[in-house]
């Protein structure tokens, strides 16, 4: 499908060969020694060796780079090379490469035995450090050991200048917590050493949502409560928590969805356009927002629990706690009290064992003043739906006239950007958020990473929520494995006149 874009400096065309060649256009990186703590765990497999494969293959990474692997686990460089062509061959499986490729990839990894809290093996790591290139510790572990990690590395010298952390989620489990690893990592890092992953920030669309409000002047106009209705955000999963319930148990999906990604994707609707696209900018912006967000009712918010159906468990089996009441979904309507958004309200839910996996934005905009075409004609709205998965792209649903005779009759289109479509097989090279973020890590770019302040205030804002259902004793409301979520969610936005969006891929 050929797409019509505009170069603002030449003013030419490009079709979906000049867009391809954007896409897969790949800069280099700066030589790097990676190491990934937790080498051995299901993160590591899954998602961050098969994604540095795929950087590999895109000639993104320098032919010297190493790759680390670090565990309690005792193996060695052979037998981790082994698990990491398993991890490849299991989870990269769209991975288009040669043999030499994945032997080139291979010759780069190596391994050490080490815990995070004894003495051993760190020796044997700092000897495979190089001095005078980008230090990279990926911290791919519970976070009750970033701290011990932390200590470790200052204690055997192995933090540089040039040296950079990055942890994964679950940042905290309130503000108290997220305050304290703040705090470790402070001890040994600068800020600007630190990378907070949320995976959601480097999903392509995430920040092409950040261009076509910034990149155009079409929508910036219109962003704000004079034109826009109201704005859903949706992360619906299929999956239940098989498998995890007594980790999940003990977080819910507020803490465990709602606190971080969906919260990350409300800021960038949300905030206000940055003066330059630079991370301490872009953040300061973010922040802006988080502080702006009004505490919300208990009214306005609904948790459910999913029920068995004919083929699964409850959560309540799944997370082996026949009294649980914990959240395995959450709708809410949250206000950004500012002058941007003052009066339109912000629709949040996600949950798990919905009717499909779908994560979308979806920004409703007023009805038209008066319908000239009279009140049959009335009632189209223009939204801009931005998705994350599947198919990540962005649509815009505008009214035109149905063709044909018959009169003046309405009705909604979209104008589509998928990259998928636009982009054919080659939308395969796009990267995937995790080979991004790695490789934002290794050029210094903190643009997509949450700043520990950011953290801090997003549990601020969530830690009264989850005390106040504490305090209450609250129940959640049960709903059907693979429909909507409960009924109190849809009345969430009925009682406003307002319907969701229907939950499909
Ligand atoms: P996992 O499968 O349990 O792996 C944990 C890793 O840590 C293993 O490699 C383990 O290897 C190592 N480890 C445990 N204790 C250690 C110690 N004392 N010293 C050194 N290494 C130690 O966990 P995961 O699923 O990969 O998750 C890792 C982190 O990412 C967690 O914070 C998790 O919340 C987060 N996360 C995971 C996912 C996911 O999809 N899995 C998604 C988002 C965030 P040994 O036992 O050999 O030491």
């Amino acid at each position: 499908m050929p797409l019509a874009l505009t170069n603002a400096e030449n003013s030419a065309d490009f079709d979906t060969k000049d867009i391809i060649a954007m896409v897969s256009r790949v800069i280099p990186v700066d030589p790097f020694d990676l190491v990934i703590f937790g080498g051995t765990g299901d993160l590591a497999r899954r998602k961050i060796l098969p994604g540095l494969f795929r950087r590999w293959c895109a000639g993104q990474m320098p032919s010297d780079a190493r790759i680390i692997g670090a565990a309690r686990s005792r193996m060695d460089a052979a037998g981790y090379r082994a698990a990491v062509k398993e991890a490849i061959a299991q989870f990269g499986k769209d991975i288009r490469a040669e043999a030499e490729q994945l032997d080139g990839f291979l010759s780069r990894i190596s391994y050490v035995t080490t815990d995070a809290r004894g003495e051993g093996g760190w020796p044997e790591l700092g000897a495979q450090l190089r001095d005078g290139v980008v230090r990279a510790f990926y911290f791919s572990v519970g976070p009750g050991l970033f701290g011990d990690l932390a200590e470790r590395l200052h204690q055997f010298g192995l933090i540089t200048d040039a040296s950079r952390v990055v942890v994964e989620k679950p940042f905290g489990r309130d503000l108290a917590s997220a305050k304290a690893l703040n705090a470790e990592l402070a001890k040994h890092f600068r800020e600007d050493q630190i990378y907070r992953i949320d995976h959601y920030l480097g999903k392509e669309t995430v920040q092409n949502l950040m261009a076509v409000r910034f990149g155009n002047m079409l929508f910036e106009p219109l962003w704000n409560a004079q034109y826009v209705d109201h704005i859903q955000i949706t992360v619906a999963e299929t999956v239940g928590v098989d498998g995890r319930g007594g980790y999940y148990d003990k977080s819910g999906a507020m803490r465990d969805m709602v606190q971080n990604h969906l919260m990350q994707l409300l800021c960038l609707i949300a905030m206000e356009p940055p003066s330059k696209f630079d991370p301490d900018a872009v953040r300061d912006e973010k922040l802006k927002v988080i502080r702006a967000l009004e505490p919300v009712d208990y009214h306005q918010i609904v948790r459910g629990q999913y029920d068995a159906s004919s083929e699964q468990p409850s959560y309540r089996e799944h997370a082996e706690n026949p009294r649980s009441t914990t959240e395995s979904y959450v709708a809410m309507k949250v206000h950004v009290s500012n002058w941007r958004w003052a009066g339109t309200p912000f629709y949040l839910r996600t949950g798990k064992r919905l009717r499909a996996r779908t994560s979308e934005i979806a920004v409703v905009f007023k009805e038209t003043p008066h319908s000239i075409f009279g009140d049959e004609a009335g009632g189209h709205r223009n939204i801009l739906t931005i998705r994350l998965q599947p198919n990540e792209g962005i649509t815009l649903g505008v009214t035109i006239k149905e063709p044909g005779p018959g009169g003046m009759r309405l009705v909604d289109v979209p104008l589509d950007m998928s990259f998928a479509e636009a982009l054919g097989p080659d939308a395969e090279d796009v990267p995937d958020a995790y080979e991004r973020l790695i490789m934002d890590v290794i050029r210094g770019n903190q643009t997509l990473f949450m700043r520990g302040d950011e953290v801090e205030a997003a549990w601020a804002w969530t830690d009264p929520i989850i005390q106040g259902w504490e305090k209450r004793g609250e129940v959640p409301k049960p709903y059907d494995s693979g429909s909507a979520g409960p009924d109190d969610a849809l009345m969430l936005l009925h009682r406003d006149g307002r319907r969701w969006r229907d939950i499909r891929t």
